[in-house]
């Protein structure tokens, strides 16, 4: 159990970050107690993002490529936007196992472990785990409180290595990387955002069928958005919102509205309740990184504060740490990437967030779409092409 680097959490992030140390002949360790595995999300992939996943689309079954986008915002006219590329839907749970493969592919080891603690001990990473234990209690609740329905339809793929597991390990190495998203245990040990503006509260669930277009509605007053996300093989439903409020009041206004255009809130599979973070602040308070660790991907706090697109975010994060630490350029280059990268972006964001979703805002984006110049922008905003920081630079 003696590694270069340990990775804490088999997401997107932690994923590409030991693929990529892997494939440079490191010997690499991911933990994870459960992919791969339908993790709450729509799975919409911004075009961008297959240049930094280590793995090709056309591997994906699941994956449909959409270029057409309806917004509303309350009972308005929905405003109909053709994308200059195409937004990308896929299953969290085939994205997970298509990484799951190149790493193994590669020669790094994934085992299916939960961390429980670690230290520092003489210049080595003591990660404490335990095996995973997929057990749900009988309301279907995940140690970690996630909801999931029983009846899952996609029960994963046994990602298991058929020989005894030891109950509780220690792994050791000298890297430690913390890629276990909003639950984890980075979050216990080194904190996360406290304040109630910096989460956004989820759920959602899949429906059976498909769809040729995707769906966003906003409401006056909401901070946040409902969405169709149609994918190749069921049409993931959901909604956001930063208020805090009861999880059944959401799910009530989800139903009503997937039923108003025309999908059966009853054949919903999977139905969830989530956390993403959406950072109101440049940049985080809590620590990020420090000697030989790192934390990445929502675990950082690495997301899009207003669309709350995470997937790319921690898919960057994973490729560029790898490479800092390949070239032995970490911390320096981690803090200049993070300094001239994303705070700033992440800056302009947490502004724009300001007056995204108040209604004169929403209601002047969606009736200046008749405009050219205003039309080509909200598709580059869209598709993920125009960064926050150059917004009002390419309104002018
Ligand atoms: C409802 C919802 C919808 C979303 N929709 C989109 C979308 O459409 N597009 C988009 O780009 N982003 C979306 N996001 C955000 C996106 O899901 C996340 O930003 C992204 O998954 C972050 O990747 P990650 O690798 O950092 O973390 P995660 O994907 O959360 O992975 C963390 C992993 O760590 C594991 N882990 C946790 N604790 C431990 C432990 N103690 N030991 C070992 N492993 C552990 C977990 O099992 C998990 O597999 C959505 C989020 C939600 C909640």
């Amino acid at each position: 159990m003696q590694f270069d680097v340990i990775v804490v959490g088999a997401g997107p992030a932690g994923l590409t970050a030991g693929i990529r140390l892997a494939e440079a002949g490191w010997s690499v360790a991911v933990l994870d107690p459960r992919v791969p595995f339908e993790k709450p999300c729509g799975g919409g992939l911004t075009p961008r993002v297959w240049d930094w996943l280590p793995v090709d689309k056309t591997a994906f079954t699941t994956c449909r490529d959409v270029d057409r986008v309806v917004l509303r915002l309350d009972d308005g006219h929905p405003v109909e936007v053709e994308l200059p590329k195409p937004l990308s839907l896929l299953s969290r749970q085939e994205l997970g196992a298509q990484l799951l493969e190149r790493l193994t592919a590669a020669g790094g080891v994934f085992c299916p472990y939960r961390a429980r603690d670690v230290e520092d001990r003489a210049g080595q990473w003591h990660v404490y785990a335990e095996v995973a234990n997929r057990q749900m209690d009988p309301i279907g609740r995940w140690a970690d409180g996630q909801i999931v329905k029983r009846d899952s339809p996609r029960p994963g793929p046994p990602h298991r290595p058929t020989a005894e597991l030891p109950a509780l390990t220690v792994f050791r190495a000298r890297w430690l990387v913390l890629a276990d998203g909003v639950y984890g245990l980075s979050r216990k040990r080194w904190g996360h955002f406290t304040a109630v503006t910096d989460w956004t509260r989820t759920v959602g669930y899949l429906i059976p069928g498909t769809d040729a277009a995707i769906q966003i509605q906003f409401w006056s007053g909401w901070d946040g958005y409902a969405w169709v996300f149609p994918r190749a093989d069921a049409t993931s439903v959901g909604l956001c919102d930063t208020l805090p409020g009861q999880t059944g009041h959401l799910f009530r206004r989800l139903d009503a509205w997937a039923a108003r255009l025309g999908w059966d809130p009853g054949s919903a599979i999977q139905r969830y309740g989530h956390l993403i973070p959406s950072p109101t602040m440049a940049h985080p308070w809590f620590p990020l990184w420090g000697d030989r660790w790192v934390r990445i991907g929502d675990a950082s706090g690495f997301v899009d504060p207003i669309t709350r697109e995470g997937i790319f975010f921690a898919v960057q994060a994973g490729r560029v740490l790898a490479e800092c630490i390949l070239q032995g350029t970490f911390p320096s280059a981690w803090a200049t990437w993070l300094e001239q990268e994303r705070w700033p972006e992440w800056r302009s964001a947490a502004r724009w967030r300001r007056w995204f979703y108040r209604p004169w805002f929403l209601r002047a984006m969606l009736a200046a779409t008749r405009w050219r110049r205003l039309y080509r922008l909200l598709q580059g905003v869209l598709v993920g092409d125009i960064p926050y920081s150059k917004l009002v630079e390419a309104v002018l």
